[in-house]
């Protein structure tokens, strides 16, 4: 099998897990910016996490010939600071030439505050200004079909924003039509203690085809399984999905979306 896992968050796992993507028929893997598990204290504490995310990250991935890449932001959970927003804001475009760099991303909402929605709309902003990719994070905890809402309008409102560029990930059965129908594409997040299943997965492809949907592990400090990509390929197979098709929503769809980056390249 081969696949790319486009959402995994690295930083947090161990180096193990590289071997195991790696074994696992992984290409590449991609990284959004995201919270630490704890709030960071000041602006510098994000210009660390990116050099991490653009230097170090990319180097412990190429041991296991696997390409690193990433997308940065400040991560909606810590935008309630509208100060330290606009600082770790500022911060970003030094970033976006790097080689590894995809966009700007995980951005959204968490809990659809309306300071969480300010500092989503000024990112959109700086990805329009520099031309970039756009990875979008829904909420779980709270109204994931509101906060959905609520985001695909801050897109539409910014008429720089081409709809093919963005994808909207954690979309579940009840969000997933709303994202498809904007021309956005959408992400599926396989979890193993809630959320998204990789049968409810299935099922999802079931009902919406594999047209603009990819799917992903997003692994990261907490309960996630870094294979679950490749565990719900497994699943497609018992089900009997042609061998084509499961490449397609594994590998060929990833590679489509992130190749509208001219620094993401089809690994070899
Ligand atoms: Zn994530």
């Amino acid at each position: 099998m081969r696949y790319i896992e486009p959402h995994a968050h690295m930083v947090s796992r161990v180096t193990d897990d590289y071997v195991a993507l790696a074994t696992a028929g992984c290409a590449a893997v991609c990284e959004p910016a995201f919270w630490a598990g704890f709030d960071r204290s000041s602006p510098l504490g994000f210009r660390d996490y990116f050099r991490q995310l653009t230097e170090y990250e990319p180097a412990r991935a190429a041991r296991y010939g696997l390409a690193h890449y990433c997308w940065l932001c400040l991560n909606p959970k810590e935008s309630e600071d509208l100060k330290l927003a606009e600082e770790v804001l500022a911060l970003i475009p030094e970033f976006l030439d790097r080689p590894n760099v995809l966009g700007i991303g995980e951005i959204g909402l968490n809990k659809n505050s309306r300071n969480e929605l300010r500092v989503l709309e000024q990112h959109i902003d700086l990805a329009a200004r520099h031309d970039q990719l756009i990875l979008v994070h829904t909420p779980h905890l709270e109204d994931k079909l509101k906060g959905t809402r609520l985001i695909l309008d801050a897109l539409r409102a910014d008429r720089r924003i081409r709809p093919e560029r963005v994808i909207i990930d954690h979309v579940e059965e009840h969000t997933a039509k709303a994202v498809l129908d904007r021309g956005h594409w959408a992400g599926m997040t396989l979890y193993p203690v809630s959320k998204c299943s990789p049968a409810r997965a299935v099922d999802i492809l079931d009902r919406f085809g594999t047209e603009r949907l990819w799917m992903n592990s997003a692994c990261d400090w907490g309960e996630s399984v870094p294979l679950a990509v490749p565990h719900t390929a497994l699943e497609m197979r018992r089900r009997r999905w042609p061998a084509e098709t499961i490449d397609r929503v594994v590998y060929q769809n990833p590679i489509a979306f992130l190749s509208q980056s001219p620094r993401f390249r089809v690994p070899q």
